[in-house]
Order: structure tokens, then C-alpha cells, then sequence
């Protein structure tokens, strides 16, 4: 073994198969008894339940690319139409306008007539398109970067729910500039969000792009898989299951890396693509500076709660992709993703696959059992969607302590790890907590620690 992989995730899966196609050998140790970390698709009676991604965004194109690299070219599967998203606010469900960009309307007709917004609070928001640009510098959080330009509606009931579900961080906490720098970017070179989110959408249009989000027939476990395929039969890769990393010391140039086991590895280099607090534990001999870098980054816990449930327990059919919770709702779910609906092939016929987040608005409600949450999502789901009786199928996945909060400072806290980092280029940290948590990110930083400890090694002249 010349490189030591921690984390059998989708970033060090990455890492290990770049490896492994340089022709490096490589070991990839992981401490639960499978591989995808958090991307886990289930095929139970005929429905195909995600416990983390559903989905991937295209226009970062590093798992596109992957996914055909791995020849699943065929497998990539846009949502269905029509692409109806709800929100939950002030106690009713109204329509997400169309043409709704990450956080801004990219069409201007459906925001003018959406009744999410009163004809005051919609003047509100149109006093950015005659304010001045604030010429400041340094991350604010992306709630008091909008509420200056947009004021508090649109930020609550909108950009707050978009927002806070993909990254699981309040809205008025979150980093501006690691999260949406585009926004930043828009006031530099347009001064009015509108107008520049307006301008980006005819863009758009006119290139004929649909979904930003594709995914797998198989789901995204069809990619781990394939992902486990092609190392499996590079014949580089020694995969070891059920080993947890317990220490990391330097051994001359390389590391002595201590398993939970007693064993002993002795690697070049060595790529850490564990979740950010395992990362940070295993820094501290090495490298305590980076190690308080990554501490500082904060994480929390989420649960998908799946469900499934005949149609006719339904009492008006569901529409559309799902729901958002705005905050201050007196409601446990953060959001709904109606699986069935978004994506074909998930569910059998005459029956519903809900896909259901909690840990963002109640996160006392995840110290509960399995059975305790289900029963306040059906009590939830009962209230407001008319679903009525058990679910068919129950599955609840928690990630606790493991979801990177991107809050305000994040880049400084990446930056200083990384500058930690720099004398010991053979030593490579990678993965959600650093520079993107979705799964394109993700690819992107395995590929990105594979090329240095690559180079690294080619620097010493070990290869
Ligand atoms: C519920 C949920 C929904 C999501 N939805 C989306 C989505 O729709 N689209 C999207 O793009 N992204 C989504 N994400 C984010 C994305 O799935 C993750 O950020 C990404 O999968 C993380 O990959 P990773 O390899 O960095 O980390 P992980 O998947 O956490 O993998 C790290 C691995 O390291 C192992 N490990 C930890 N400590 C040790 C140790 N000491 N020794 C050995 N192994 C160790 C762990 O067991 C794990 O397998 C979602 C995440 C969740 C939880």
C-alpha cells in the first residue's frame, strides 16, 4: 500500500478510484460494514427508499461526469413534471412560484401573481431593484445579506426553507460566501438581485435546460455501487470493512496509521475523507492547528424519515415534488419530498413513497425512538395533508452529528486547516465538511486530494 483512504463515502470511494486508476495502490479502510457513507438506497417491496441524496445537481459537473465515466450513462434520470414544491407558511400550503432559481425568482410573471407574499411585502422585495450596492467586504450570513436587499418575507418564507433544508443551518447563520457566492458576485456586477437572477434565467431558457437535479433509476446507490465496481476489479484498491482509524503519527516521510484492531499501517500518504469530527480527532497528534480548524466547524443532525402509503389513505391525492417548512411553524417536519411523485419507479402503483425530514425545527424530536418519530410525522402528516392511517413502510435514517454547518466564516475555517496542512503534502483532507456538501462537492474533493498526495508522492520521487 502506498496511499491509506479513511472514509468509505462517496468522496473517499472518489479518492481511492482516482488512486486506483493512477495505478497507485491503495488501501481504503471503513469502519461500518458497508460502503456510500451516507448515500444508502434500499429496494424494499417495490419501493426504492433513499436514507441521504436523493439527488445531484448537473451544473457542477463532477458527479455527471463520474456517473458516465462509470458507464451509467443511461441510468441518469431528470424529476418528473410537473415540478410543483410547496411551502408551509403561516399554516397553509401555497405553490412555490415557477421559475424559482436556488433563492430568486428567475421568472418575473408567476412572482407577481404568487399570493406568498402580500402587495406590501412584494414591495418590499422590489426595493432591490433601485438600492445601491453595500460595498463591504467580509462573510455575512445569507439571511442578513437578503433581508437587507429583499427585506424579511422573502427570506423567511422562502429563501429560509430553500436554504436551511440543503444545508441544515438556519438561514441567518449560514456563510454567504461559502454557501452562495453568486449572490455576492450578482451585487458586484448587476447592484439588483432581481435583475440579475431575471437576467440568469432567460439565460437559462434560451439554453433549453430543464431540472437542475438529475438522479439514478437505481438511485444513488446505483453510483456507490458502481463507484465499489470499478475498484473491486482495478485490483489496486484493498478495502477494509469494518475498521475504524483510530491514530495518525508521522513514520519517517509517510504516517504509522493505528487501527481500532491493534494493526499497524505504515502509508505515503494519506487521504482523510471521514465526517468532519472523525477528521478532526485523527488531526490532533499530526497536525493540532488544522485539527482545531476542522473542530471549529460545527455539525448537526438530521433524520429522513421515509413512508409509504396507499394512495386512498390520502384524502385529496398529493401534487407535485414536496413540501418546505418555513420556520416558527408549529410543525416537527422540515420538509417533504414525495418520491413517488418526483422521480418514476420509486413506488409501486396506487401507492405513495414520502420521503420526510426532521431535525431542523425540532431537534429534540431525534432523541426520540424510531417508532416516537414516525408517530409525530404521521401526526403532522395527518393535520395538514389529510393522511390518514399507518404507513405501509417505515424506515427512519438519522445522521447525528454528522452534517457540516456551513456557518458565516466557514472559508477562513477551510483555509486555515489547508494552510495547517501545507508542510505535509502527502497528508490530504477531503469531503462535506470542507468544500461542499453535495455529492458533486464531494466527488470534486476526492479527485482534488487524490491529485495531491499523487503529486506529493511523485515530489519525494516515491513513484
Ligand atoms: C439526509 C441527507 C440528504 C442529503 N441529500 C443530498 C442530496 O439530495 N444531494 C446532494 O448532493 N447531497 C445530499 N446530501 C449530502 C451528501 O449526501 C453528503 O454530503 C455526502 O454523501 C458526504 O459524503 P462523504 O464521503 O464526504 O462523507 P460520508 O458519506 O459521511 O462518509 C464518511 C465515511 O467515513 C467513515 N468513517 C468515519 N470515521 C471513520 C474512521 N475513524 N475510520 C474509518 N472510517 C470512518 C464513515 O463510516 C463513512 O462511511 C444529503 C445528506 C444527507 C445526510
Amino acid at each position: 500500500m502506498t496511499v491509506l483512504v479513511v472514509g468509505g463515502g462517496i468522496t473517499g470511494l472518489t479518492t481511492a478510484y482516482t488512486l486506483a486508476r493512477s495505478g497507485i495502490p491503495t488501501t481504503l479502510v471503513e469502519v461500518s460494514d458497508r460502503l456510500g457513507g451516507k448515500i444508502r438506497t434500499e429496494s424494499v417491496d417495490g419501493f426504492l427508499v433513499e436514507s441521504g441524496p436523493d439527488s445531484f445537481i448537473s451544473y457542477r459537473p463532477a458527479a455527471l461526469e463520474l456517473a458516465r465515466e462509470l458507464g451509467l450513462g443511461d441510468a441518469i434520470i431528470a424529476p418528473t413534471n410537473p415540478r410543483t414544491v410547496w411551502i408551509r407558511a403561516r399554516g397553509r400550503f401555497v405553490q412555490m412560484p415557477e421559475g424559482m432559481g436556488l433563492v430568486l425568482p428567475t421568472r418575473l410573471g408567476p412572482f407577481i401573481s404568487t399570493d406568498m407574499f402580500s402587495p406590501l411585502e412584494k414591495l418590499r422585495i422590489s426595493l432591490d431593484l433601485i438600492q445601491p450596492r453595500d460595498g463591504r467586504g467580509g462573510d455575512v450570513s445569507v439571511g442578513a445579506f437578503l433581508r437587507r436587499r429583499l427585506g424579511g418575507a422573502l427570506v423567511d418564507r422562502l429563501a429560509g426553507p430553500l436554504l436551511g433544508g440543503v444545508y441544515g443551518t438556519p438561514i441567518d447563520e449560514l456563510s454567504l460566501d461559502a454557501v452562495v457566492p453568486q449572490l455576492r458576485e450578482a451585487e458586484r456586477l448587476h447592484r439588483s438581485l432581481l435583475l440579475a437572477s431575471l437576467a440568469s434565467g432567460r439565460a437559462v431558457r434560451v439554453r433549453g435546460s430543464g431540472s437542475p437535479f438529475v438522479s439514478l433509476a437505481g438511485g444513488m446507490g446505483q453510483l456507490t455501487g458502481a463507484l465499489v465496481g470499478a475498484i473491486t476489479r482495478s485490483g489496486g484498491v484493498e478495502v477494509r470493512m469494518k475498521s475504524k482509524v483510530v491514530s495518525l503519527e508521522r513514520h519517517g516521510g509517510g504516517f504509522d496509521v493505528r487501527l481500532a484492531n491493534g494493526d499497524l499501517l505504515r502509508p505515503e500518504a494519506v487521504v482523510l475523507a471521514s465526517p468532519g469530527p472523525a477528521t478532526a480527532g485523527l488531526l490532533e497528534t499530526i497536525a493540532p492547528a488544522a485539527a482545531s480548524c476542522v473542530r471549529a466547524i460545527a455539525h448537526g443532525s438530521t433524520a429522513v424519515v421515509s413512508l409509504a402509503y396507499r394512495l386512498d389513505q390520502f384524502t385529496t391525492p398529493p401534487v407535485g415534488h414536496g413540501f418546505l417548512v418555513a420556520a416558527g411553524e408549529p410543525l416537527v417536519i422540515d420538509g417533504c419530498t414525495i418520491s413517488s411523485l418526483k422521480w418514476a419507479g420509486r413506488a409501486p402503483d396506487g401507492s405513495v413513497l414520502l420521503r420526510v425530514f426532521v431535525g431542523s425545527h425540532s431537534p429534540g424530536a431525534l432523541a426520540g425512538s424510531d417508532a416516537e418519530i414516525v408517530a409525530l410525522v404521521e401526526h403532522d402528516l395527518a393535520q395538514m395533508a389529510g393522511v390518514h392511517g399507518a404507513p405501509i413502510l417505515a424506515r427512519v435514517a438519522r445522521s447525528i452529528d454528522q452534517m457540516p454547518k456551513y456557518t458565516v466564516g466557514h472559508l477562513e475555517r477551510v483555509a486555515g486547516a489547508n494552510e495547517a496542512l501545507a508542510g505535509l503534502p502527502n497528508l490530504a483532507i477531503a469531503g462535506a465538511a470542507f468544500r461542499g456538501v453535495g455529492v458533486p462537492d464531494c466527488i470534486a474533493q476526492g479527485r482534488a486530494a487524490a491529485a495531491r498526495v499523487s503529486e506529493a508522492l511523485q515530489g519525494v520521487g516515491v513513484r
